[in-house]
C-alpha cells in the first residue's frame, strides 16, 4: 500500500520545489520605475502592462492609498505619484509578515491565506513549508517554518491540511532550502 502510494507523493513534492524557486526569482526582482513616465497617466491596465502585474494588484493598491486624479472611470493615475507610491510601497516590503500571513510574489506584499487554509509539508526533521493561495489574488503562496512551532502556527488558520510525504525521499527532491531567509522563529 505504501509503496503504491509513494510515487503521487514525489510528484507532488517535486511540484512544491519547483514553485519553491519560482517564487525566489520573481522576490528578487524589482520593479522597474524607469519605464514610468512622470508626465504621463495611466489605467490600471497600463500599470499592469507596464510593470509587470496582474490589474486585480493595480485595484489592491488604489485602496492602499495609490491616487487616482479624480473618481471617473476608468481611473488614471499620475506617472510621478505612481511612481512615489511604487517606491514607498518597496520601503514598507521591509516589514515581515505577521505569524498568520505569507509573502505573496504578485501583491508583492504580506497576505493571508484565503478562506484562512493552509496546506503543510514536512521537508525535513526540522523545517515544514506552509502553502496557502493569496486572499487577494489567488497566487500560491509559501512560507518555510520549523517543525517545532508548526502546531501553535497551524492553530492561526481556520483548516489546515498536512502532506506526509517520506522524509528520505523529501531530502533528495529539493535542494536549497537552507537559502531560504523567511523562517518563522
Ligand atoms: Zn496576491
Amino acid at each position: 500500500m505504501m509503496l503504491q502510494k509513494l510515487p503521487i507523493m514525489c510528484a507532488v513534492f517535486s511540484d512544491f520545489s519547483i514553485n519553491w524557486t519560482r517564487s525566489t526569482t520573481k522576490m528578487a526582482k524589482r520593479y522597474n520605475l524607469q519605464r514610468i513616465k512622470t508626465l504621463s497617466t495611466y489605467s490600471a491596465q497600463e500599470i499592469a502592462d507596464l510593470i509587470g502585474v496582474h490589474v486585480r494588484t493595480v485595484h489592491v493598491w488604489y485602496t492602499k492609498g495609490l491616487p487616482k486624479i479624480d473618481e471617473r472611470r476608468p481611473f488614471l493615475v499620475r506617472g510621478c505619484e505612481l511612481k512615489e507610491f511604487l517606491q514607498k510601497m518597496a520601503a514598507d516590503r521591509k516589514k515581515p509578515c505577521r505569524p498568520d500571513e505569507m509573502y505573496c510574489v504578485s501583491c508583492r506584499a504580506p497576505r493571508k491565506p484565503a478562506n484562512r487554509v493552509v496546506e503543510t509539508q514536512a521537508i525535513n526533521k526540522k523545517k515544514v513549508l506552509i502553502i496557502g493561495k493569496c486572499d487577494i489574488c489567488g497566487t500560491k503562496m509559501n512560507r518555510f517554518a520549523s517543525a517545532r512551532n508548526i502546531s501553535q502556527i497551524v492553530k492561526l488558520f481556520e483548516k489546515h491540511k498536512e502532506h506526509k510525504v517520506n522524509l528520505s525521499v523529501s531530502k533528495n527532491s529539493i535542494v536549497n532550502t537552507d537559502k531560504q531567509g523567511d523562517l518563522f522563529q
